[in-house]
C-alpha cells in the first residue's frame, strides 16, 4: 500500500537547510514521518527493501528545513538528520 504525498513545499523554503539519511533496511513502511513533516520532503519509495517493504525516502527537489519532525517520530529509529552550514 502506498500514497501519493500531496503536501507542498513552504514558499518560503528557498533552500533546503538539511536533509535526512534514511536507512531503508531499518524502515519498516509506516508513513508516520511522512504525514509528521510539514514540508511534504518524504515519500514511499517505488523500492522496496529486503524485507520487501517499501521505504520511505527523500525527495530532494522538496526543500528540508531540517526541524527533525520526522527523526523525532520514527519509532524505529531509521532516520538521522544532516544540517548543512550556514554562510557557505
Ligand atoms: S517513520 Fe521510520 S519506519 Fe516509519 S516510514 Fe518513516 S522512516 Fe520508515
Ligand atoms: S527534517 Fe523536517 S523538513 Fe526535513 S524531511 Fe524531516 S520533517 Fe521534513
Amino acid at each position: 500500500m502506498s500514497k501519493t504525498n500531496t503536501k507542498k513545499a513552504s514558499p518560503a523554503a528557498t533552500a533546503s537547510k538539511g536533509r535526512p539519511r534514511i536507512d531503508p533496511e531499518i524502515c519498516k513502511g509506516c508513513e508516520l514521518c511522512i504525514e509528521a513533516c510539514p514540508e511534504g520532503c518524504l515519500k514511499l519509495s517505488v523500492h522496496s527493501n529486503s524485507q520487501g517493504v517499501p521505504y520511505a525516502e527523500y525527495d530532494p527537489a522538496v526543500p528540508c528545513t531540517a526541524c527533525k519532525s520526522c527523526a523525532v517520530i520514527c519509532p524505529d529509529c531509521a532516520i538521522e538528520i544532516y544540517k548543512f552550514e550556514s554562510g557557505v
